[in-house]
């Protein structure tokens, strides 16, 4: 028997196949304006990909902030949950869980069981998120996954904004007073380093501590945040696919 968990989010919608002991399929598609005709698109693909029938799947869980228009799955779980459950199952010794996703952020303490002990929640501002990035990319003119290339090495920008409005105005003037993609690229990295510092200093850090969403693919940002907080800081292939593999672990052992 199976499990599928979907994690329909704010940019970017994954989900795994489960089987008991390994993930066997995971995709990943473009949100887009619809939550529901993706989740149900996704499940389609997901399903087809792993080779299983629908009678071979026990449970369908639903995550994320479009799992509320999922009306095909068994269960709707919160994002941190999931997210615990998909972080203990990639490493049980797995204390901190630093997620950056498209427009939110957050940290999660777990303990040896995988069990929440504590968790911050940014979902109020776009700063120290994936669509600060993207917006900040925009104005680069470069996409946001080349980011953290472009800005290994370089000496950064300070950029003072806190809001992403006033911090693209400030790219810009940056940009024509002539300071170098570089430094711009290095210096919002740095920028979305101290904010999520602020945030996970507010939980506390303990080791280990894994970085996980769409914005741990950023290997500056990562290198930064292991910096600023003084320990490793890992992440995984898997790591945009937490919040869909805690949901189908969840779905698998109920
Ligand atoms: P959500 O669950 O909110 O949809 P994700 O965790 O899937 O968010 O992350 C989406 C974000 O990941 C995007 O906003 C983008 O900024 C970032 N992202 C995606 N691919 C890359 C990449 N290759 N390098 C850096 N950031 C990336």
């Amino acid at each position: 028997m199976y499990s599928v968990g979907i994690d329909v989010g704010s940019v970017a919608a994954k989900a795994v196949v489960f089987d008991g002991e390994g993930i066997i399929a995971k995709e990943i598609i473009p949100t887009g304006w619809s939550p529901k005709e993706t989740g149900e698109k996704l499940f389609n693909m997901i399903t087809s990909m792993a080779g299983i029938e629908k009678r071979e799947i026990k449970s369908i869980v639903g995550t994320g902030y479009g799992r509320v228009a999922l009306s095909f799955i068994d269960k709707k779980v919160t994002e941190i949950t999931c997210h615990g459950k998909g972080a203990h199952f990639i490493d049980p010794n797995i204390r901190t869980v630093i997620d950056i996703g498209g427009q939110d952020s957050k940290v999660i303490k777990l303990d040896e069981k995988g069990n929440i002990v504590d968790f911050l929640m940014n979902d109020k501002c776009a700063a120290g998120t994936g669509r600060f990035l993207q917006v900040m990319a925009h104005a680069l003119e470069i996409d946001v996954s080349e980011l953290s290339q472009i800005g290994e090495g370089a000496v950064p920008e300070t950029i003072s904004s806190m809001c992403t409005v006033f911090a693209e105005s400030e790219v810009i003037s940056l940009m024509a007073s002539g300071a170098s993609k570089e430094s711009i690229a290095a210096g919002l990295l740095q920028s979305v380093c101290s904010k999520t510092y602020t945030l996970v200093s507010k939980v506390g850090v303990q080791e280990k501590v894994f970085f996980s969403g769409g914005v741990s693919k950023n290997s500056l940002l990562r290198k930064f945040l292991s910096n600023k907080l003084g320990v490793e800081v890992f992440s995984s292939e898997l790591s945009q696919y937490l919040g869909a593999i805690g949901a189908a672990v969840i779905g698998y052992r109920e």
